[in-house]
């Protein structure tokens, strides 16, 4: 491990770029060196807060004691502000979406490897308690076998600020939440996407996406939705999960939540009937007294180290980034599938993310 810190710019000094200084901040390995915005009021925002604004990208590029660009400009952006970090032989950062396409990130991967600097995208969700807990679920079998997961996010806030809204800067959710929720799926299921339906939804007149529902069907059987809202006043589990043994929920990021599983010490019984609404059922009648067992979530899994801590050792060439582009690039060229599923409103089977 290598004793002095490595320094960061960050490019794009908004509220992501404003909220990374915390972060390396809290990282012993790396140091903000200071920040670039296009913008003179987040320039003296930046120098408010403590941090060197440059005047202008060029000078960022010349100033040799700067090792690695952070990008969090908007989406559009991302890849003219990396080519030329690149070339100018830094290693860099980006938020995500790390491109407007796939063939995008084909091209900063390219310039990235040329240029023999490291290349990675801040999926930062994989270290979400709630996924994590989700993962140790699917990983270890806690409910039996996972085969439905459903994970949403619901909001009231329509979109919020201005770029997300326009279609040109890669706004919308599927482009925004989306890129989150998905990667979080692809990380953690080892199985290949067969199939893919969705729809977005525009119920706030925007030229983006508002929100989106997926389904993705993976080869192992394993089935998913996703869901994003922004006009959900009331909000759905953060996520539900079914298992051959039993169901999780999860509420919320606070990690409200339970897992109820099948008694395998209680006799089968057959449920007595219960009147609902106007009927009878006995198949939707709640299981008979002892049948299950409710129980705490598990523990999260662990991943090996934080976002940064692993950057650092990825570019002293210590260890594999927990962030791999090849993965980065199936979330894009999903994203890409699920487009088409809803705009042509067929079930997508024929695309190659692999
Ligand atoms: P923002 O609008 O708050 O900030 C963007 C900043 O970039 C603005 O200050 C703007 O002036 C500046 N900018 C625009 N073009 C620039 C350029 N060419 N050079 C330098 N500065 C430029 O946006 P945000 O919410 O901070 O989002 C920024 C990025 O971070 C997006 O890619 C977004 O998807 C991502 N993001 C990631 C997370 C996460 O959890 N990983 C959360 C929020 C946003």
């Amino acid at each position: 491990m290598s004793s002095h810190k490595h320094t960061i710019v960050i490019v794009g000094y908004g509220g992501m770029g404003s909220y990374h200084t915390h972060l390396i901040e809290e990282n012993g390995r790396l140091e903000v060196a200071g920040t670039f915005d296009l913008l003179e009021e987040r320039r003296s925002a930046s120098e408010a807060a403590g941090y060197t604004a440059y005047a202008s990208y060029e000078d960022v590029l010349a100033d040799p004691k700067v090792g690695t660009i952070l990008i969090a400009t908007p989406n559009d952006v991302h890849k003219e502000i990396a080519l030329a970090a690149f070339r100018a032989g830094k290693h860099v950062i980006c938020e995500k979406p790390v491109a407007m396409s796939s063939e995008e990130f084909i091209e900063m991967t390219q310039a990235a490897e040329s240029a023999g600097r490291v290349l990675m995208v801040h999926q930062n969700r994989r270290w979400d308690e709630d996924f994590r807990v989700i993962k140790e679920m699917y990983d270890h079998g806690t409910i039996g076998s996972l085969f439905q997961l459903e994970s949403r996010v619901h909001g009231a806030n329509g979109i919020p600020g201005d770029w997300r809204h326009v279609k040109a800067q890669g706004g919308g959710m599927l482009l925004d939440w989306g890129v989150h929720l998905l990667d979080q799926l692809l990380f953690m299921i080892d199985s290949k996407v067969a199939s893919v339906s969705s729809n977005l939804s525009f119920i706030l007149g925007n030229e983006v996406d508002d929100g989106f529902e997926a389904i993705l069907q993976f080869e192992n059987g394993v089935k998913a939705i996703v869901e994003v809202g922004t006009t959900n006043f009331i909000t759905l589990p953060r996520w539900y999960v079914k298992g051959t043994e039993g169901t999780g929920v999860i509420e919320d990021w606070s990690l409200t939540g339970r897992i109820v599983t099948r008694n395998q010490e209680s006799e089968k019984l057959e449920p007595t009937p219960i009147r609902a609404g106007v009927g009878l059922t006995k198949t939707m009648a709640p299981p008979s007294e002892g049948a299950t067992i409710t129980e705490a979530l598990p523990p999260a899994a662990e991943l090996a180290s934080s976002f940064y801590t692993n950057f650092a050792d990825v570019i002293e060439g210590t260890a594999e980034p927990i962030v791999k582009n090849p993965e980065v690039l199936r979330v894009l060229k999903l994203i890409e599938a699920i487009f088409a599923a809803a705009e042509t409103n067929q079930t997508i089977k024929d695309f190659d993310l692999y």
